[in-house]
């Protein structure tokens, strides 16, 4: 498509957070670094060789019409990867930034690439089956003909795998909910500040998290799709590990699984802003997305704990504000 798009300032930003992040960490996980920066150059189309290579946008989107109609496997996974404006794209890697961070750290970068890899065909796929589903009825014919692109999906999908073991409480618009079912709320509320969005993507995204954790939890050992990824990376590793043994460095221990959401990690925990969801860096003490302070009522209880509480319309005007959408 276009090329040398313009920039209305956020991606640099978004470019020095993640950087801003990776410095404060002992070990930076190197798929998220990856994902982030592929996802960025697809959308910027540089370099050069890139946008040759790259197909457009239209031809990639997701359409579950087209992609049934012309098998077509092109949109089906590279729809994922591309975004429609700087402000899609900047809000997804900001959320694949500390959800990446989080799940890499402690599930180590192979078993992560491989989960990511999972996600992503199954996200796609359920998103394809359900539009299809829906032409039984007559309202579905406008998700069957939707166009979609994006990672969110995919996002969806990790904020299931992530807050599955969290016995933690989030708190959003004045309700107490397990975090276990934030992902419930996300897709509820987000809708309704951004209507536009795919909301039978989003689906897909986290009934594509609860079936990954069932098919994890039925395999005892490594799932194949880790083991292919496994061997992949030893490979393009060698000449890595060459150069290591000849330079007597040792490679970095990365110290086992660390719990998600434990305290001992070193990474920072995420946690979801009680007024509009967005997950947040546990190094920020104010929402990324609307400003809302991260304790703000939390320990108070009574009527003080209400005016804190920012109504729908404010959080959307917000959320326009900075994202201009
Ligand atoms: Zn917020």
């Amino acid at each position: 498509m276009e090329r040398g798009r313009r920039s209305n300032g956020m991606l640099p930003l978004l470019a020095l957070h993640a950087v801003s992040e990776y410095c404060r960490l002992g070990w930076k996980p190197p798929v998220t670094a990856g994902l982030l920066a592929a996802n960025t150059l697809i959308y910027l189309r540089q370099p050069a060789f890139v946008d040759s290579m790259l197909p457009t946008l239209h031809e990639v989107l997701f359409n579950p019409h087209l992609i049934l109609k012309h098998r077509d496997l092109k949109r089906f996974l590279l729809s994922a990867f591309y975004h429609i404006d700087e402000s899609h794209l900047v809000y997804n890697m900001m959320s694949l930034l500390w959800k990446g961070i989080q799940l890499e750290t402690s599930m180590g970068s192979v078993e992560f690439a491989s989960m990511v890899a999972a996600l992503l065909g199954m996200s796609q796929g359920i998103t394809l089956v359900l539009a299809k589903s829906l032409l039984f009825f007559d309202y579905g014919r406008a998700y069957y003909q939707e166009y979609a692109v994006g990672f969110s999906g995919v996002l969806f999908a990790m904020k299931v795998v992530l807050n599955s073991q969290s016995d933690n409480y989030t708190y959003i618009h004045g309700l107490t909910i397990p975090s276990r079912y934030a992902a419930w709320a996300e897709l509820v509320l987000i809708q309704m500040f951004v209507p536009r969005v795919s909301f039978l993507g989003h689906l897909g995204g986290i009934l594509a998290g609860i079936l990954y954790l069932r098919l994890k939890a039925l395999y005892s050992g490594r799932d194949p799709l880790t083991t292919i990824v496994s061997g992949f990376s030893n490979v393009l590793n060698w000449p890595l590990r060459v150069v290591r043994n000849l330079c007597g460095f040792r490679q970095r221990q990365i110290s086992g699984r660390r719990t998600i959401g434990g305290r001992h990690m070193n990474t920072p925990s995420i946690w979801t802003c009680r007024a509009c969801t967005f997950d947040n860096s546990g190094w920020l003490s104010v929402c990324e997305m609307c400003g809302t302070s991260r304790d703000d009522g939390l320990s108070s209880v009574g009527s003080s704990n209400q005016s804190h509480d920012l109504s729908l319309e404010e959080l959307r005007l917000r959320r326009v504000e900075r994202f201009g959408r």
